[in-house]
């Protein structure tokens, strides 16, 4: 089966996995710091600003928390969006409040967003779907006017720029995961920026437990005797990352330039060969100034057509997916308005395979099992 997403480890990850066995601490430690460095450097931050977790669904369960969104608070976010951002706002007792998306990126524009809001809107939460940074930077100049908290999850968008600046920084928080299915993996992982460096360090101390070093206790005493004292600031859990993931994923993020070079080839062929078949659109362009990280390829199709091509492809071993089914079809969230944009997209848009490891036979099996299928059922 030629999968849709699929991770690319190797010889450099073991040797890096191995060093830390041999080094006899596989917590968190050095490695982490490093990785948090390096990945720092990467979206063009300092590094107070960052601070790793175990997964992208846990920094968003955090960013929630340090936003203090809770009861009576409303949360604005597309219907296109992953499980874990509408989960985190709910378990939180606030609202996901979902709007649409433009039927051709996926992506929700300002006007979508504005048309979501409510007088109890006190935070909006978006991703770059497929890595395509979308109005970002109108979307965040709407929150700063209206008072309103800007979280982004950029897990799609590991290398997304707009005018230079990486995606998830346009806000207040912004989300990263590294978990088995992103472009640079950590095997699990996840990344948060806070623009303001405190929430940073709260987010830190939250993600192990709200422990409070050397409090009660000044160094010196520590050090002098009972070093093992704790002080709690709050009642948390243990979320943060270790070394041994944290060697795969520093690997990893040196790797990403040649991941992002091969996708791009992937997504120049599909461009190239996909051109000009009825009924079969591409991907829009991206705007001048915006870069993606060519993390999904999407076709749309005839709505009667995109399940049976589904179906097709399937038999002859290529998996194709939709990314993110509709969330306010979710019963659970309480939500099924209309959102057209969104539902249009969901009925036509299949996402084909795009990794670093497919290769060029791979890509050949793709678009004529592809070509063939569109052919045969539009006839
Ligand atoms: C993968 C992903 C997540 C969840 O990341 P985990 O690290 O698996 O928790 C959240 N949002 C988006 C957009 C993703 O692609």
């Amino acid at each position: 089966m030629i999968n849709v997403f699929q991770p690319m480890l190797g010889e450099a990850e073991l040797a890096a996995v191995k060093e830390v066995f041999e080094s006899n601490w596989i917590g968190k430690g050095r490695r982490v710091e490093q990785f948090e460095q390096a990945f720092a450097e990467h979206i063009g931050v300092g590094t107070e600003h960052v601070t790793s977790v175990n997964s992208c669904t846990e920094a968003t369960f955090l960013a929630v928390q340090l936003l203090g969104l809770g009861p009576g608070d409303d949360v604005v976010l597309p219907t296109v969006s992953f499980v874990s951002a509408a989960n985190a706002i709910a378990a939180h007792g606030a609202r996901p409040v979902f709007c649409d998306v433009a039927e051709r990126t996926l992506n929700p524009t300002v006007a979508d967003i504005e048309a979501a809001l409510t007088p109890a809107t006190k935070a909006v939460l978006v991703l770059h779907f497929g890595g395509y940074p979308g109005e970002i930077a109108a979307i965040a100049e709407l929150c700063r006017r209206r008072g309103i908290h800007l979280i982004e999850d950029a897990a799609n968008a590991i290398a997304s720029r707009v005018d230079g600046r990486a995606c998830g920084t346009f806000g207040d928080i912004g989300l990263w995961s590294f978990d088995h299915g992103k472009i640079a993996v950590a095997v699990d992982g996840g990344m948060l920026y806070a623009r303001d460096a405190e929430l940073a360090e709260r987010a830190a101390k939250l993600a192990y437990l709200g422990l409070e070093h050397f409090t009660g206790f000044s160094q010196a005493e520590k050090s002098a005797n009972r070093w093992w004292e704790i002080e709690v600031s709050s009642f948390s859990r243990r979320s943060i990352m270790n070394d041994v993931l944290a060697a795969i994923g520093g690997v990893q993020l040196g790797r990403l330039p040649d991941f992002l070079r091969r996708r791009r080839f992937v997504v120049d062929y599909y461009d190239r060969e996909l051109a000009g078949i009825d009924g079969l659109e591409l991907p829009p362009p991206l705007p001048a100034g915006h870069e993606g990280s060519h993390y999904f390829y999407w076709v749309q199709l005839p709505a009667e057509l995109r399940d049976a091509v589904a179906r097709d492809l399937y038999e002859r071993g290529v998996y194709t997916t939709f990314r993110y089914p509709l969330l306010h079809k979710v019963a659970i969230y309480g939500a099924d308005r209309p959102l057209p944009g969104a539902e249009q997209a969901a009925a036509r848009t299949l996402c084909l395979p795009l990794h670093q490891a497919l290769s060029d036979t791979d890509l050949k099996t793709v678009v004529t099992a592809l070509r063939e299928s569109i052919a045969r059922r539009s006839r």
